[in-house]
């Protein structure tokens, strides 16, 4: 199990809730995340525990980037409780042996449990911090942290430039009204 990129993968769910709304939004998601496998296998029912799971992990980041660290972890154990790990001892694909968090369930299911046990090593091994909510509004997109300073305050580059020029011009504006 490599927990990073299911934190990964629960960023990405929250920030395509919108776009995920057909089986082959949902398929090319797993695919571009090479879960190809699970993108052979998903159904509608599947889509429909995903969708809801976006919003439960849209919660989670709008917490912590309120700074509500205990609200954080209480988002998280409820999630931990209803999407339960069942770990089994894998090699496939040439690999070497490695667990799997999940085994034998729905694709909703392995993916749910991804998510929020990559979320919860987040929390847990650097801190509810390291998930934020982008700044630049309207944009709402979830990100992770990994900066060594904790710095990180936007969703993408672009996001950030166009913070920078908006901030820019506001001082623009400012320094014109008092000049008049
Ligand atoms: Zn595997
Ligand atoms: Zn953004």
């Amino acid at each position: 199990m490599d927990l990073k990129s299911y934190a990964e993968l629960a960023v990405l769910l929250v920030n395509r809730t919108e776009a995920l709304n057909s089986l082959q939004a949902l398929r090319e998601l797993l695919e571009e995340t090479g879960r190809t496998e699970s993108a052979a296998r998903v159904t509608r029912r599947d889509l429909d525990a995903l969708r809801e799971l976006c919003e439960e992990l849209a919660g989670v980041f709008a917490a912590a980037s309120s700074g509500d660290e205990a609200d954080v972890v209480e988002r998280l154990n409820g999630l931990l409780v209803r999407h339960p790990v069942h770990p089994q001892i894998s090699g496939h694909d040439g690999q070497g042996w490695h667990m799997h968090l999940t085994e034998g369930g729905r694709v909703a299911d392995a993916l749910s449990v991804g998510s929020v046990m990559g979320l919860a090593s987040v929390v847990t091994g650097l801190g509810a911090d390291r998930l934020g909510i982008c700044q630049a509004t309207p944009c709402r997109n979830a990100y992770l942290d990994t900066s060594s300073n904790r710095s990180r305050r936007y969703c993408s580059e672009r996001c950030a430039s166009r913070a920078n020029v908006a901030a820019y011009r506001r001082r623009q504006n400012q320094r014109n009204g008092r000049g008049q």
